[in-house]
């Protein structure tokens, strides 16, 4: 068996987006070529309010989907199209912003924890002028494999232990499964071949590939594309998230919350917002 090996660990670095939501941003769009299809992963964490309240007013997509995982808390959503969802504990957002849309992320607390993450996910070239959707998907939604060391398996996307995430077939067949392990526990989940896998800490320690390197709570590892992920713990307990997706190895353009192909395209994209046509 051949084991995916931790090639470079993200530390992440601390930035604010919306209206001045305080965040630990991972990669972002200027290293999605060696992160491809994901372009971009942030997590917010703060029990401060004044961290998260303002929020993200209305704002843009084109080209790309985002996926909104909250662990902790809650965000009421809306866009242009008349949707509006309410995320709680445990619930994903997944939004294909494709041709356009313009949405608003508001926290539905004044006090207290607001902890999850913001993961961007390309779209091929043939699909990001496709129409947009969103599926909020609350929490009961999720399947959780129990393992038999103790530990739980919550399936996102993709398929884990025979079980299937409610995430509809996307163009980059991602899997994100968010693993919690025991002390003393360890899994191998399969990833397909050639596929970018990432290992995100969420909290406590999990060891991860051929090294056994240590991840910590936010850290972020960047995997080898070959082989099982393996995730181990020691004398203490890790809870981590597990992205893959198939890269597109196409051109990535971005300005903003713009990612497109060509120069061309961004021009339109931006043209497109400013005169309504979003
Ligand atoms: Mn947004």
């Amino acid at each position: 068996m051949t084991i995916r090996s931790v090639q470079s660990v993200l530390q992440g670095y601390a930035t604010s987006d919306g209206a001045g939501v305080k965040l630990v941003r991972f990669f972002d769009p200027r290293q999605a070529t060696q992160l491809d299809p994901f372009l971009l992963l942030d997590e917010f964490r703060s029990a401060n309010a004044s961290d998260y309240v303002a929020g993200f007013p209305p704002h843009p997509h084109r080209g790309f989907e985002t996926v909104t995982y909250m662990i902790v808390g809650r965000m009421k959503h809306k866009d242009n199209h008349g949707n509006e969802g309410d995320l709680g504990p445990g619930g994903v957002q997944w939004m294909s912003a494709a041709r356009g849309i313009i949405h608003e992320e508001r926290p539905q607390q004044d006090q207290g924890l607001m902890f999850g993450y913001q993961l961007w996910v390309n779209l091929p070239s043939a699909q990001k002028m496709s129409e947009p959707f969103y599926d909020d998907i609350e929490a009961d939604r999720i399947p959780v494999c129990a393992l038999a060391n103790g530990g739980t398996v919550r399936v996102i996307a993709g398929e884990f232990g025979g079980m299937q995430g409610p995430v509809r077939p996307r163009p980059a067949e991602p899997t994100y499964l968010d693993v919690d392990l025991p002390a003393n526990a360890s899994v191998t989940i399969a990833v397909p071949r050639g596929h970018t896998a990432l290992v995100h800490g969420v909290t406590g320690k999990i060891c991860v590939g051929t090294k056994a390197t240590v991840l910590l709570a936010r850290q972020c590892a960047v995997l080898s594309r070959d082989g099982d992920v393996v995730f181990a713990t020691g004398s203490e307990t890790g809870r981590a998230l597990l992205l893959s997706g198939k890269p597109f190895g196409e051109p990535i353009v971005h300005y903003g919350p713009f990612v497109m192909n060509t120069q061309a395209e961004l021009q339109q994209a931006v043209e497109d917002y400013q005169s309504g046509r979003c």
